[in-house]
């Protein structure tokens, strides 16, 4: 009976990259093993599979009697059910190690890095086996994915060496392109209604006492957005015709590092005396603006005081 190796509930593309990889890695060291889910894929990772030529795995929730290894999680409430009714044999992960425990001693490879892929690489090198073409597609994806493109606080230099290193034996030229795909895919916007999108990270504020909206929109390139500003810039004028100053919508571009800001106020002067830039209405690139907590709502209370 194969192994089965499963990530953790909601699977995202590092779950399931890894557990295919892991999967493929046991079964040539002797040891047959499967990559399953505890649940549909989402669709960045649709995408990635598709990509590089693998079907969704098969889903199982249940480990009674199965030989089990965990791929990027070790918390009892992420993993498959039944697990203790099971036999764990490994674990491949690189988050805070949780709560599961085993009777018998175990594989284990946990490091503090930005994705279990990166993990799985290193895991392939050290057994002195050779990482498939297509493998090396789904795991370097699965690290442009946890650690956002390089970009996120988790990203250490071993997650950039194994993306150099993934690519070539993958073949793509491009890891960035690739990246921006596979974010545009789950960053889509398109047949979502404008109001949906002003408010999926919407908050108020009042501001010296007046009552301000600001929304914000992240997504890799802005260029996605194009085709719904005018929407968005009449979506933003209703609301704020519902009773506040100012609504405004912040469109962070990740890559970039900036944010559009589209603005509908009462007196958009607020806008050049919170970010020195001026404007009668129309929108404002603020470069270097990623964060409404830290950036966006301290200038505005500024400009609202002055
Ligand atoms: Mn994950
Ligand atoms: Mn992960």
């Amino acid at each position: 009976m194969a192994i089965l190796v499963v990530g953790h509930k909601n699977p995202d593309t590092d779950t399931v990259a890894s557990a295919i990889a892991v999967a493929d890695l046991f079964t040539k060291r002797g040891q047959e093993a499967q990559a399953i889910t505890q649940g549909p894929v989402a669709p960045e990772t649709a995408f990635v599979l598709e990509k590089f030529g693998f079907a969704a795995p098969e889903i199982v929730t249940d480990a009674t009697d199965k030989k089990i290894i965990l791929v990027d999680h070790t918390d009892i409430s992420q993993t498959i059910d039944n697990l203790d009714k099971g036999e764990l044999v490994a674990v491949v992960d690189h988050h805070k190690l949780g709560d599961v425990t085993t009777p018998n001693p175990l594989e284990m490879w946990v490091w503090p890095v930005g994705c279990s892929g990166t993990v799985v690489k290193s895991m392939y090198d050290f057994y002195g086996v050779e990482i498939p073409a297509n493998i090396a597609g789904v795991l370097l994806c699965a690290i442009l994915s946890d650690t956002v493109m390089f970009k996120s606080v988790t990203c250490t230099p071993q997650d950039k060496a194994a993306v150099e290193a993934l690519a070539k034996i993958a073949g793509v030229t491009d890891t960035m392109a690739l990246g921006m795909e596979m974010f545009k895919v789950k960053s889509a916007v398109d047949g979502t209604p404008a109001r949906d999108l002003v408010f999926r990270d919407y908050k108020d504020f009042d501001m010296s006492g007046k009552k301000v909206g600001i929304g914000q929109l992240e997504v890799v390139d802005l260029s996605m957005l194009d085709a719904h500003k005018e929407a968005l810039q009449a979506e933003i004028e209703k609301v704020k015709a519902e009773g506040r100053h100012s609504v405004f919508l912040l469109l962070t571009d990740i890559m970039k590092e900036g944010t559009e800001m589209l603005i509908a106020s009462d007196d958009p002067s607020v806008v050049e005396k919170s970010f020195g830039v001026a404007t009668k209405g129309e929108p404002v690139w603020l470069d270097g603006v990623m964060s409404r907590k830290k950036q966006v709502v301290p200038s505005f209370e500024k400009g609202f005081k002055a």
